[in-house]
């Protein structure tokens, strides 16, 4: 019996970009958006756009309606209505039900300080204290420990062992759905069979690759693009304060974004307006030209 109430509709090529609304799109988010654009218009599929804003500490008011306006100067529409995770809180508490139900979830009241004392690692100290599951803080038992991937960009990925066993937070005890666990219900829901989105994220995704085994999905395929760096390790963003990119004038980032995308741009490209530019950019991609590293240094801010 299936141990989710979550089902996937089966289909061909569905890709999303999820920006949380935390700030401006800047280069390093159009990217990711691009990126994950051009992948699955070249492979005729759909293109999803997912709010994550489940996070409500960090939504600043209104930048869910900038980064879709933004999308729309740049000639990124999307094909299907917009999902805002604050609005599937259902969803994910059905989930998390189904979870209890099967006895995989456990209350947990440590601290961040108590954890970080015996190494950052959590070692499954509750478990067996039965604490109360409506107030505490709840935590996934790991059964499908993953401790190796393939990315379609990145290649062969190891993970920490001790980290790919730990039993995980899916809810926060201010009562907020984990990140971890939301974007894979949303990824099960929406049907979503590759996932292209920046470097950053290869960490947790032999954790998501474990719930989405543990919650009985097929398994997305994953590409890692490299991340923009302002300098070696510093990624830019909203963090940061990567400058927003101009909704007036798309065409210079959008092109730097197709370079960054291992595309051969050439000086001509100017003279295209935004939709023949996105048009020749989904003729030219080729996942396997996107450089094969974590990270790539870029001199200047595209902004203008
Ligand atoms: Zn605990």
């Amino acid at each position: 019996m299936p141990p989710t109430a979550v089902t996937a509709p089966m289909c061909k090529y569905r890709g999303r970009f999820a920006p949380s609304p935390s700030g401006p799109l800047h280069f390093g988010s159009l990217v990711a958006a691009v990126g994950s654009y051009l992948d699955a218009k070249a492979n005729q599929g759909k293109w999803l756009v997912r709010i994550e804003d489940i996070d409500t500490t960090r939504v600043i008011k209104d930048a869910d309606t900038d980064i879709l306006n933004t999308l729309q100067a740049y000639a990124l529409y999307w094909d299907e209505p917009v999902v805002y995770q604050t609005q599937r809180l259902n969803l994910y508490q059905d989930t998390v039900n189904s979870l209890l139900k099967q006895n995989l979830i456990y209350g947990c009241n440590c601290t961040r300080k108590q954890i970080k004392a015996i190494g950052g690692i959590y070692k499954g100290h509750c478990k067996a204290l039965k604490h109360n599951t409506n107030t505490d803080a709840l935590r996934l038992i790991q059964t499908h420990a993953t401790t190796q991937f393939n990315d379609l960009i990145q290649g062969d990925i190891n993970v920490n062992s001790a980290l790919a066993h730990e039993d995980y937070l899916i809810k926060r005890s201010d009562g907020l759905f984990a990140y971890q666990l939301v974007v894979v219900v949303d990824d099960i829901e929406q049907g979503i069979n590759r996932i292209v989105r920046g470097a950053d994220l290869i960490e947790p995704t032999a954790r998501q690759i474990s719930l989405f085994k543990q919650l009985n999905n097929p398994i997305p395929e994953f590409a890692h693009l490299p991340l923009a760096v302002a300098k070696p390790g510093f990624k830019l963003s909203k963090q940061n304060y990567a400058p927003a990119i101009s909704k007036q004038n798309p065409k210079p980032a959008l092109i730097s974004a197709f370079e960054f995308l291992g595309l051969p741009i050439n000086a001509n490209l100017m003279d295209l307006n935004i939709e023949q530019l996105m048009a020749w950019g989904v003729n030219k991609f080729n996942l396997k030209q996107i450089p094969h590293v974590p990270e790539i240094q870029i001199s200047q801010h595209p902004t203008s």
